[in-house]
C-alpha cells in the first residue's frame, strides 16, 4: 500500500498524472488530449477531448461480465414492493427510458426535470438522460410547487417526468398537482410530462401534453438505444442548491470528470468491489443521492439499494434487515438518520447478521461524538465521517482507507482528500492559516479537481462571484464553512459562515424561508435562523414583525397566524422548509445600517452570548426575543 501522504501530495504537484493515471478506471471511446485546461481560471475543463458516456460505464459496460448479477435493488416499504434489476435488465429499461424520451423530442444538451419519489424509474430517467446526452435535473419530491416552479424557470426542460405520488410513512403525498401547479406558476412550459403511475393517486391528465411511462415502455419494450459519446466536458446534469441568496443555484456537473472522480472515490474511499452491494439510505433528490445511489456504485460495478420509506417502519430494525438480506458491504447515511434510530432500542440492531458490512459512511451536517460512539459500538465496523458538498460532488475531507489505513478520530471528518488542495483562511486578512489549530475559512485553491462543479448553470458571473476570492491566477474557491486543522492534519468543521443552515442533513437558505413567509399578506418582515437541536441538528425559527398587530389579541391568535404561516412555507417550499417556530415580534433586532441582526438572535435562541451588539440600533428588539423565549 501507497502512503497517503504520497498519494496526496502527488494529486497536488502532479495532478495531470495523478489524474490520468484515475482516468484509466472508466472507460472512454476516445482518450482525453489535455488533462486539466484551466486556461480559464476558475473555469477548469478536465479531460479535454476525451469522449466518454456515464450510463456506458454505469451499465454497458458491465454486461460482459455481470450481466446477470444485481444492479438495481429497489425496495420500498410504502408499497411493500421489492424488485431486483439485473444489469441486463437495468440496460433494458434504461433503453425504453431512453427512447421514449427521443419520442418525446428530447435531444443531446436538453433538460428533463426528474421529481420523482424513490423508485426505480427514478435511476432509469437519470441514466436514460445521462445516455443521449440530455441534461438531468432532479427535484426532491419533497419541494413543494413555488420551489419546483423556480427550477423548471431556471433549467427550462423540455420533458419533466414525474409519478402520481410519493408515499411516506403511510401517508401518500400526490406530485402531479403540485407539478401542475408548478407548471402553472412557471413561465417556461414544458412540452411533455411524462408519468409514472404507481396507482396511489388519481391524476387528471393534461391531452396532448402528460403520457403515460407504462404505455410507453410497453411500447419501447425491444427498445435499442446505443450510448452517445460525449465529450468529457458536456454538461451531464444540474442540481439546484440553496446560498445565500433567495434564488437556488444550479450547481452544473461534467460527464467525464464526473466519472473519474466517482470511480476514483469509489477505489479509494468507499473501497467498493464489483458484486458487492451498497446501501445509501439519501434520496436521489439530493446530491449524495446522484453520486452514491445511482452513479458511483454502478460504475463500480456493484448492485446499489434505492429505499423508499422510514427508517423505523415497519420498524427500526429495516435498514439492518436489508443489510442482512442484500449482504451490503457499505453503508452511506446520515448523522440524523442515526440520531432517530438512536432513540430505538438497540436491539434493533443486533437481531440481524450483519456481518456483511465493512464501513458505514456518514455526511451532510456534523457528526456529534454521542452519535458516533452509539453507531460505531451498534456496528463494530469503522464509521467514516465525510464533508463535502452539492457544489463537489465528492468528499473533500474524509479518510481514504482504500489508499492506507487511518484512524477516524471523533468530530473531524479527516484530512484532505486527493486532488483537493484545502486551505484555511483569515476572514478578515485574506491570509493563510499554516498553523495548527487557527480557525478560517475551508477554501480549496483553484482548479477544483474532477467531478466538481463547472459553473453555475446559466451563469458563469454568478459562479465567480460567489464562490472565487483571491489574486488571479491564485483563485480560491470558498466552501463558506468554517474549519481547523490539527496538526496532524485532520480538519474540524466549525459551520457556515453564510446564511445556509443544516436541517437533517438538508440544506437550507433562510433567504428562501424569508421570502416564503413574507408572502403571507400580514406579514411585513421577518428573520429566520437556525437553531442548534438535538435530533435534526439545526432547526429552522422565524421571528415575524406583523402588519397588522391588531389581530394578535390573545395566544390563540398568535396560533392560529403561525399555522397560516407554516402552511404559506408548506404550499411554496414543502414541509422540509417549515420553521420549527413562528414567534411574531414588533421590531427585529438591526443594525444602524438597517442589516438584520441574525447572528445575534441565534445566540439568544441557543442561550448564548449575543456577542458584541454595540452597532445595535434598537437593544429591545433582543429583549422582546428573549422574553418570548423564556415565556
Ligand atoms: P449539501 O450541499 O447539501 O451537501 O450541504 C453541504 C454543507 O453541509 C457543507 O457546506 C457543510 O456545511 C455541511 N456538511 C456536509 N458534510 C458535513 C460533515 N461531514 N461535517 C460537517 N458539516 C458537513
Amino acid at each position: 500500500m501507497t502512503s497517503y501522504a504520497e498519494f496526496y501530495r502527488r494529486s497536488i504537484e502532479q495532478p495531470d498524472a495523478f489524474w490520468a493515471e484515475q482516468a484509466k478506471l472508466i472507460d472512454w471511446k476516445t482518450p482525453a488530449q489535455t488533462i486539466c485546461d484551466y486556461s480559464h481560471p476558475p473555469f477548469a475543463r478536465w479531460f479535454v477531448g476525451g469522449t466518454t458516456n456515464l450510463c456506458h460505464n454505469a451499465v454497458d459496460r458491465h454486461l460482459k461480465e455481470r450481466a446477470d448479477q444485481s444492479a438495481l435493488i429497489y425496495v420500498s416499504t410504502e408499497t411493500d414492493e421489492e424488485v431486483i434489476y439485473t444489469f441486463r435488465e437495468l440496460h433494458a429499461e434504461v433503453q425504453r427510458m431512453a427512447a421514449s424520451l427521443l419520442e418525446l423530442g428530447v435531444r443531446k444538451g436538453d433538460r428533463v426535470l426528474i421529481y420523482m419519489p424513490m423508485i426505480a424509474e427514478a435511476a432509469f430517467a437519470m441514466l436514460a438522460c445521462a445516455r443521449i446526452g440530455a441534461i438531468h435535473s432532479v427535484v426532491f419530491g419533497g419541494f413543494a410547487s413555488g420551489s419546483l416552479a423556480s427550477r423548471i424557470e431556471d433549467a427550462e426542460p423540455r420533458v419533466v417526468v414525474s409519478a402520481d405520488a410519493g408515499s411516506r410513512g403511510g401517508k401518500v403525498v400526490a406530485y402531479k398537482p403540485l407539478l401542475d401547479e408548478a407548471i402553472r406558476l412557471s413561465t417556461h412550459k414544458p412540452e411533455s410530462v411524462l408519468l409514472v403511475d404507481r396507482k396511489l393517486s388519481a391524476m387528471n391528465l393534461v391531452a396532448g401534453r402528460d403520457h403515460l411511462w407504462g404505455a410507453m415502455r410497453q411500447k419501447h419494450l425491444q427498445a435499442e438505444v446505443p450510448c452517445e459519446w460525449l465529450d468529457a466536458t458536456h454538461v451531464s446534469y444540474t442540481l439546484y442548491t440553496s446560498g445565500t441568496t433567495g434564488k437556488p443555484k444550479g450547481v452544473q456537473r461534467d460527464t467525464g470528470g464526473y466519472a473519474v472522480a466517482l470511480a476514483a472515490s469509489m477505489k479509494h474511499i468507499f473501497e467498493g468491489k464489483p458484486g458487492e452491494t451498497y446501501f445509501s439510505t439519501s434520496d436521489i433528490g439530493w446530491v449524495v443521492g446522484h453520486s452514491y445511489i445511482v452513479y458511483g456504485p454502478l460504475i463500480a460495478g456493484m448492485a446499489t439499494i434505492m429505499y423508499e420509506g422510514l427508517p423505523t417502519r415497519p420498524d427500526a430494525g429495516i435498514w439492518w434487515q436489508l443489510v442482512e438480506k442484500y449482504k451490503v458491504t457499505r453503508m452511506f447515511s446520515a448523522p440524523t438518520a442515526v440520531r432517530v434510530l438512536k432513540k430505538q432500542n438497540l436491539e434493533f440492531l443486533k437481531k440481524y447478521d450483519l456481518s456483511s458490512l465493512k464501513a458505514l459512511y456518514l455526511a451532510g451536517e456534523p457528526l456529534d461524538e454521542p452519535t458516533a460512539q452509539w453507531i460505531s459500538e451498534g456496528l463494530g465496523v469503522p464509521i467514516i465521517d465525510n464533508y463535502w458538498q452539492t457544489e463537489t460532488g465528492w468528499p473533500i475531507l474524509t479518510i481514504a482507507n482504500g489508499v492506507e489505513k487511518k484512524p477516524s478520530r471523533f468530530g473531524s471528518p479527516g484530512v484532505a482528500m486527493y486532488g483537493y488542495d484545502v486551505k484555511l483562511i483569515d476572514d478578515i486578512t485574506g491570509e493563510e492559516l499554516k498553523g495548527p489549530d487557527q480557525k478560517g475559512v475551508v477554501t480549496i485553491e483553484g482548479p477544483l479537481p474532477p467531478g466538481c462543479m463547472q459553473t453555475v448553470w446559466r451563469d458563469d458571473d454568478r459562479f465567480v462571484k460567489t464562490y472565487w476570492t483571491g489574486a488571479a491566477g491564485k483563485l480560491r474557491y470558498n466552501t463558506f464553512d468554517w474549519g481547523i486543522r490539527d496538526k496532524d492534519g485532520y480538519f474540524f468543521i466549525l459551520g457556515r459562515t453564510d446564511d445556509v443552515i443544516n436541517v437533517a442533513g438538508h440544506r437550507l437558505g433562510t433567504r428562501e424561508i424569508e421570502e416564503s413567509i413574507s408572502s403571507h399578506p400580514n406579514i411585513a418582515e421577518v428573520a429566520v435562523v437556525g437553531v442548534a437541536d438535538q435530533l435534526k441538528g439545526q432547526v429552522a425559527m422565524a421571528f415575524a414583525v406583523v402588519k397588522d398587530a391588531s389581530l394578535l389579541v390573545d395566544a390563540a391568535a398568535h396560533l392560529k397566524l403561525e399555522g397560516e404561516v407554516m402552511a404559506v412555507v408548506d404550499k411554496s417550499l414543502g414541509a422540509v422548509g417549515r420553521p420549527a417556530r413562528v414567534r411574531f415580534v414588533t421590531v427585529l433586532p438591526k443594525t444602524r445600517s438597517g442589516k438584520l441582526l441574525r447572528r445575534a438572535i441565534q445566540a439568544v435562541c441557543e442561550g448564548r452570548d449575543a456577542g458584541d451588539l454595540t452597532t445595535m440600533e434598537d437593544p429591545a428588539a433582543l429583549q422582546q426575543i428573549k422574553d418570548l423565549l423564556a415565556s
